[in-house]
């Protein structure tokens, strides 16, 4: 039992569902926006379709998102051998670079198959130029880490900054260039952590 009331020896599996590359925002556009969140809705949608479509409806608990728990989504994804962290405040994949994003994970009582993932080189250690580094305005992406997370959202919501609804660092990254989100997703997920970086700041600079 987790500290959650999770009975988690009621389940075989827990499954991590990731998208990486546009494909998931274009097939979001065609499904339509619901719900205050609708990257979310989307992603139990797609979730309850693979359950009841193709897995035949097994006992499962939805962790994630707004289920069961919160797990922490970067630590499942270093376990699955899918993303490590990366000075751009998102995970980085070897392939798709830090163009992917975890979607969903939930507990399942069915005996599917494990994923081997063999180890890689994490990217960052072998990106000879980290351009990153000098494509943040404010000097916030650091490699070895820490990144300086406050001074880039402070900068962020600062009149007419140029990472309002992007990261230039982010997008200088050479690693998975051709798997780049659109700019209309881009700009969403941005855009869409503003307002809780406005009200952070408001409570903390008081
Ligand atoms: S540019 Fe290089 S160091 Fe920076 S995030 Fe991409 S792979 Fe890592
Ligand atoms: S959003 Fe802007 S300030 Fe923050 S890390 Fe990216 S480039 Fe730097």
């Amino acid at each position: 039992m987790t500290e959650a009331g999770i009975a988690v020896s009621d389940f075989r599996r827990l499954v991590l569902l990731g998208a990486g590359g546009p494909g998931f925002w274009s097939n979001l556009e065609a499904f339509g926006f619901y719900s205050d969140d609708p990257v979310d809705h989307y992603a139990r949608h797609l979730t309850r379709r693979l359950l009841h479509d193709f897995l035949g409806d097994p006992p499962s608990l939805l962790l994630y998102p707004g289920g069961a728990a919160a797990p922490s989504l970067t630590r499942l994804g270093e376990l699955a051998g899918w993303g490590s962290p990366s000075p751009v405040f998102v995970g980085i994949h070897p392939d798709y670079g830090p163009w992917f994003a975890y979607r969903a994970a939930f507990l399942i009582d069915l005996d599917l198959p494990v994923d081997e993932v063999a180890p890689r080189p994490h990217p960052c250690d072998v990106c000879l130029d980290k351009p990153c580094l000098s494509a943040c305005p404010v000097g916030a992406v650091r490699w070895p880490g820490p990144s300086d997370i406050d001074t880039c959202a402070r900068s962020r919501i600062e009149d007419g900054s140029p990472c309002a609804d992007r990261c230039l660092a982010r997008l200088a990254c050479p690693v998975g260039a051709e798997h780049r989100y659109s700019l209309a997703q881009i700009r969403y997920h941005y855009l869409h952590s503003l307002p809780t970086i406005r009200s952070y700041y408001a409570t903390q600079d008081k």
